[in-house]
């Protein structure tokens, strides 16, 4: 059992801001948490980071192409990363790339993942805690092990490889209780009724949605993964201050390695520019960017533990060094904790994941299902 007393929490799916607290973790998991008068840790304890969509293969070929266009790039078919791909190193790719996100705090990766099973074998093989692979089908006899191998469905266009395989995927994924997520008019106008046909749980991009998809989405339950940054080096228009407006759920994810390192961290200040330029930026939409990036992943991601800070959490949490952000002079510290976080404010993470979520792609061993493959050592920390 381990206790932490800390200045700041964010708790709760509100992530409501508390001032002294005693966070009490046993076993892997949040067994109580309370308001204390007792001397506190100059620290904000708060849920680990989700990002909600990333392509981690793309970290084996980081800078390249600066003045390409985005479908002569990433064209599922015809595109020049799928031709990089096919030389790349993914497991050390994706090993890097979930380095990298660890260190920025974020302990759960929405993955699309290129290259059917093939694909997913190939980054499954580096073995990482909280990675999570969304899978395609790239032929109609690999659906059985794509869904085996895979965390979730990510389709690159709403008809991918034909519009028929996408929706016996989708059907197939929904039916195994396995989420699906796909881009949608990232780069031009796609009604949301291409999502709401596969009983899709979110979409990505969305920055030519007009204002009816975007309710559309919203009545059906659908949330929406934002990624300002790359929207932007594409000179896309990123959907965030209508989405928020709108009242959908928002998710943020950090897109393609190749341009932008995976830390949600500054795609969270990046989203606050976005909001500024806008004229919407407030202490209360800071909050809700925090949202954005923690807790509103749990439903749509079918993330496998629990996200906001309570009693009976099982999930990651961070402890962040609350003078380095500036929180205790902040007069708005949710605005503080988005635009002044950083790994260089992590000091400890609470309760990470241990082992990986889904099993590699080698076969199992000889008498065993290769479940005992790796220790588990969740809640080590917090002995
Ligand atoms: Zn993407």
């Amino acid at each position: 059992m381990r206790t932490l007393r800390a200045r700041y929490a964010l708790a709760g799916e509100g992530l409501e801001l508390l001032e002294g607290v005693e966070v009490v973790l046993e076993g892997g998991r949040v067994v109580d948490i309370y308001e204390t008068s007792k001397k506190t840790s100059e620290v904000l304890v708060m849920p680990a980071l989700v990002n909600a969509h990333a392509h981690l293969g793309d970290c084996a070929f980081p800078e390249r192409w600066l003045s390409e266009g985005l479908s002569e790039i990433v064209d599922p078919r015809r595109g020049l990363k799928r031709r990089a791909l096919e030389g790349a190193d993914v497991a050390e790719a994706v090993e890097h790339g979930m380095k990298v996100s660890r260190a920025a705090g974020a302990f759960g990766v929405a993955d699309f993942r290129e290259g059917g099973a093939e694909g997913l074998r190939e980054a499954l093989r580096a073995g990482e805690p909280g990675y999570m692979p969304f899978g395609r089908v790239e032929r109609e006899e690999e659906l059985g092990e794509v869904l085996r191998l895979s965390h979730g469905l990510g389709l690159p266009e709403p008809g991918f490889p034909t519009p028929e395989l996408a929706e016996r995927a989708a059907r197939a994924f929904k039916e195994a209780g396995k989420p699906v997520g796909l881009h949608l008019a990232e780069a031009r106008r796609e009604p949301a009724e291409e999502a709401l046909r596969l009983g899709a749980d979110f979409v990505v991009h969305g920055c030519f949605l007009d204002w009816e998809d975007l309710e559309e989405l919203k009545r059906a339950g659908v949330a929406l993964a934002v990624c300002v940054r790359s929207n932007m080096w594409f000179r896309l228009p990123p959907k965030l201050p209508e989405a928020l407006e709108a009242g959908l759920k928002v998710m943020l994810g950090t897109d393609n390695c190749t341009f932008h390192k995976p830390d949600l961290w500054r795609e969270l200040e990046a989203a606050s520019l976005v909001l500024r330029r806008s004229g919407l930026y407030s202490e209360a939409l800071a909050r809700e960017l925090l949202k954005a990036a923690t807790v509103n992943a749990q439903e749509p991601l079918k993330v496998p533990w629990r996200i906001p800070l309570e009693k009976g959490s099982d999930g990651p949490l961070l402890v962040m060094d609350s003078r380095m952000l500036g929180l205790s002079r902040a007069k708005n510290k949710y605005s503080a904790v988005v635009r002044r976080g950083g790994p260089e404010a992590l000091v400890e993470v609470l309760n990470a994941p241990g082992k990986p979520l889904i099993k590699s792609g080698r076969p199992a061993h000889p008498g065993g299902d290769g479940s005992g493959e790796g220790e588990d050592k969740r809640g080590q920390e917090d002995r």
